[in-house]
């Protein structure tokens, strides 16, 4: 049962990677392999080629000898992860040689192709069509009936228990470190019906949790103009609330990420404290302090953000808040960085992944002067860890003897690995149930905390009406 009890996590880090699976091996249809890596805005778009891809008939390769191309979906966010992206098609070149790009990274096709000049082709996020196309080429699609049928909720990349459901693609803010905007557009938000048919979907296919995901969730269908759509007889509106109250209708976990803090986030909490959505957001803030935030451009920066907190928590007691931040951002002194500290334990919350600042190409928070040095990184990132680490175990100590809901995500011989309410799968902690080897993953099971540690709780089943 032995886990990192040390979680640093962010949307641009929660990597995802693993050469996707579920197909018989011996059938002689056309075989792709695939690698996804970044966020889960990025999962999403790998399960919609693959869902394309395997209803034209491919099949998905186990390993890449077995592949007849490899598709590599990259991640351009930072740096880091731009050679992340070249280092997985460098081993996807070598292993198998015939490979596609796409995803954010390849929007710098001549960056790729100088590091691999073998790839067949290269296509940037969304590009759905032409990834499908650039594998038609590659390996001709066979046309049989049997082989094109495919789940009606779509192949997916995560466990059977729980789903990601984007929202909406690109964003409409312009923060100075972020690129995306660039990457993926502005602000397309998905008719409300048509998210709410794929969530019915997943849930009619088993799905326990619902993670919803966007770029800005708080800022969906704004583009629309909160247009309505029909949805089970009555018009539903593209618009946060009333998706929240849709969604919390399905009688599964639904949570949210990459909200906001705006002020229309208020109407949302009652629906947390009635147990219709979890009581968990995922607001990135990347800092507290106010001249950071302006320099950021961050969208909400003005909001009073601790005192909204406290009033929601008035709402909803056990709201948990999920964060990322950003240390030694240009500028950034250290009473900005104290102030970070202060507001992290003021607005208490609950678990947070730190990044130190890194330039990325293209972002204009570039041309910001005050540059950090990197020492000033690391010593600031050691206290902002530590500060949030003394937050987390003090929340997760007073949860010690109470009984909640946990969702099995793994079992193994050692017991279950499990998740409450007030953690996402892979950027959270985690619930384990030592001994408990009778549980299967997507098990709801209920549990008395026994033990508590910096970042994860023990605990073990107690009768469902306990
Ligand atoms: S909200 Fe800011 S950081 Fe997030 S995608 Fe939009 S521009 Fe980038």
């Amino acid at each position: 049962m032995a886990k990192p009890s040390l979680k640093v996590s962010a949307k641009a880090s929660a990597k995802v990677r693993r050469l996707a699976h579920g197909a018989d091996p011996a059938t002689p249809t056309p075989k792709v392999g695939f690698v996804s890596l970044g966020c889960p805005k990025a999962l999403v778009d790998s399960e919609r080629i693959i869902t394309k891809l395997r209803s034209e008939g491919y099949t998905i390769a186990r390993d890449y000898s077995g592949a007849d191309v490899v598709v590599v979906n990259t991640c351009g966010f930072l740096d880091s992860a731009k050679k992340e992206s070249l280092d997985a098609i460098g081993e996807a070149m070598n292993a198998n040689g015939r490979v596609i790009v796409t995803g954010c990274f390849g929007v710098e096709e001549n960056r790729i192709r100088e590091a691999h000049p073998g790839v067949l082709a290269v296509t940037g996020p969304h590009q759905y069509e032409q990834v499908v196309e650039a594998v038609h080429d590659a390996v001709p699609p066979l046309h049989d009936p049997y082989v094109d049928l495919v789940p009606a909720e779509g192949l997916r990349l995560t466990p059977r228990h729980y789903a990601y459901l984007k929202i909406s693609e690109g964003c409409n803010n312009r923060c100075s470190f972020c690129i995306i905007p660039s990457l993926r557009g502005d602000l397309a938000s998905r008719p409300s019906n048509h998210v709410m048919s794929e969530a019915e979907r997943l849930v009619k296919a088993g799905v326990k949790e619902l993670l919803v995901i966007s770029q800005d969730t708080s800022a969906y269908g704004l583009d629309l103009k909160y247009a309505e759509s029909p949805w089970k007889g009555a018009p539903l509106k593209a618009r946060f609330l009333d998706l929240s109250r849709a969604l919390g209708e399905l009688g599964v976990w639904v949570r949210m990420h990459y909200v906001y803090p705006y002020p229309h986030v208020d109407d949302v909490i009652p629906l947390m404290a009635e147990g219709k959505i979890l009581p968990y957001l995922d607001i990135p803030f990347q800092h507290a302090s106010p001249a950071v935030l302006k320099a950021m451009r961050r969208p909400a920066a003005q909001e009073k953000t601790a005192e909204r907190i406290r009033r929601w928590r008035e709402v909803c007691p056990d709201l948990a808040i999920r964060s990322t931040f950003i240390v030694g951002f240009p500028g950034e002194t250290e009473e900005d960085f104290a102030f970070l500290l202060d507001w992290l334990k003021e607005a208490g919350i609950n678990r947070a992944g730190c990044f130190k600042y890194e330039a990325v190409e293209g972002a204009k928070a570039n041309a910001l002067e005050g540059a950090v040095p990197d020492e000033v990184k690391e010593e600031r990132w050691h206290r902002f860890m530590a500060a949030q680490k003394d937050v987390s175990s003090a929340q997760l100590e007073s949860k010690v003897g109470s009984v909640i809901d946990v969702l099995v995500d793994e079992v193994d011989e050692e017991g279950a690995i499990a998740r409450s309410k007030w953690d996402a799968p892979e950027i959270d902690g985690n619930v384990f149930l030592n001994g408990d080897v009778q549980a299967k993953p997507g098990d709801m099971l209920r549990v008395k905390v026994a033990a508590a540690g910096d970042y994860d709780l023990w605990a073990a089943r107690v009768a469902p009406d306990a």
